[in-house]
């Protein structure tokens, strides 16, 4: 059998659409867009304005406050490091992404607030918290949760940040293309996304920076002065325009992708129905195409989602390094046993959702003891 992907968290494939998009631009409009010579060099800074304009509108931004990075890791390490070169404090959570939490791992002023068990933010530690913090440090949350699907009530608490003078930097990695995201009504001021996760291409992401409440960044990639001297190096026109083509369609198929996932996920938890197993994250308020599940009655020490190949689900995060790959599920007292991240994307199907569900149903029964 073929293998069949239930790991959409981790990546999705390039949209049609997208690819075709990008295509011309990596032979045939091949000049670089810094350029001011020749009629291929206008025609990719056309390109790029276009993607700027349609990630503009999934993000609810102003088009010039798109950065072009190489993806979510970059932005959020350039935003930390900002604030770690003032010598300010980074208040992030112990669920954050590797990204977050590595990047500031030996740094003498991170503050941690806590999270609740499923993942959502323990408000009275976080305004506790924030009342630590010197004046203009940076808050940082991960608004749709990687693992746990969870969402974070963002408002009040960017509010709290807000009232006490702070930045708040969102990581919305998982939640673009999801999720509603509105970038200027919340007021924050900075924003880390990355393409792959909504149907773009790998090695392309931006960094939101609100232009009306933030001035004087320092660029973390120094050289030609590209992108208003923010972020120099050669701007690759074909993962942009991928990117934007991406943006469009999820803008578009928002709805219809949300349908889509809750549906999956009705039929996923119909077919398990009888077995022992906890969900886990905000039931509330999670993503519709994430299943974070630890089922009771697998006992084996073998992982279980290797148990289930050809069907390809996760434990944990992709991009996380081995120590780390458990730092999440321990900190809220998730079994690491019989745990699985289950991730929809546009091309899952009810069928194979079955068969998924199914054969966890036989890896149960089949499972091999001490
Ligand atoms: N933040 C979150 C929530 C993620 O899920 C990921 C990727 O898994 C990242 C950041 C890092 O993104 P990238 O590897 O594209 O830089």
């Amino acid at each position: 059998m073929k293998s069949v992907f239930f790991d959409y968290n981790s990546t999705t494939p390039v949209a049609p659409e997208a690819l075709e998009a990008m295509l011309p631009y990596f032979s045939d409009v091949f000049a670089n867009p810094s350029g001011q010579t020749s009629e291929m060099s206008w025609q990719s800074q056309t390109a790029i304005k276009k993607a700027n304009l349609q990630i503009s509108e999934l993000i609810k931004c102003q088009p010039h406050e798109i950065i072009f990075t190489s993806g979510a890791t970059e932005s959020i390490n350039w935003v930390f490091e900002c604030f770690m070169n003032q010598q300010k404090h980074i208040f992030i959570s112990k669920v954050d992404h590797d990204a977050a939490f590595q990047k500031v791992y030996d740094y003498e002023m991170r503050l941690h607030f806590t999270s609740n068990t499923d993942g959502s933010v323990d408000l009275e530690s976080f305004k506790t918290g924030l009342k630590e913090l010197k004046p203009g440090s940076l808050v940082s949350l991960i608004w749709a949760h990687n693992e746990l699907g969870t969402i974070l009530d963002l408002k009040p608490l960017i509010e709290e940040a807000k009232k006490l003078g702070h930045f708040t930097h969102v990581d919305a990695t998982q939640a673009l293309g999801k999720i509603d995201v509105d970038f200027s009504g919340l007021g924050l001021d900075f924003l880390s996304c990355s393409a792959h996760k909504l149907y773009g291409p790998k090695g392309v992401g931006s960094l939101v920076v609100n232009s009306k409440t933030v001035t004087g960044l320092k660029p973390l990639i120094a050289g030609g002065g590209q992108q208003s001297g923010l972020r120099s190096g050669t701007l690759n026109t074909p993962l942009i325009v991928g990117f934007g083509k991406a943006a469009e369609i999820a803008q578009n198929k928002l709805s219809e992708d949300q349908r889509h996932f809750k549906s999956l996920k009705e039929t996923f938890l119909n077919e398990i129905k009888g077995l022992k197993f906890t969900q886990n994250g905000d039931l509330k308020n999670s993503l519709l195409n994430t299943i974070n599940i630890t089922f009771h009655d697998w006992k084996s020490l073998a992982p279980f989602h290797l148990e289930l190949l050809p069907f390809s689900v996760s434990q944990s995060s992709a991009c996380s390094s081995e120590n780390n790959k458990k730092r999440i599920l321990s900190c809220l007292d998730i079994p690491e046993t019989g745990t699985l991240r289950i991730s929809f994307g546009r091309a899952s199907s009810a069928k194979n959702v079955t068969a998924l569900a199914q054969k966890i149903k036989e890896a149960l029964s089949g499972q091999k003891t001490l």
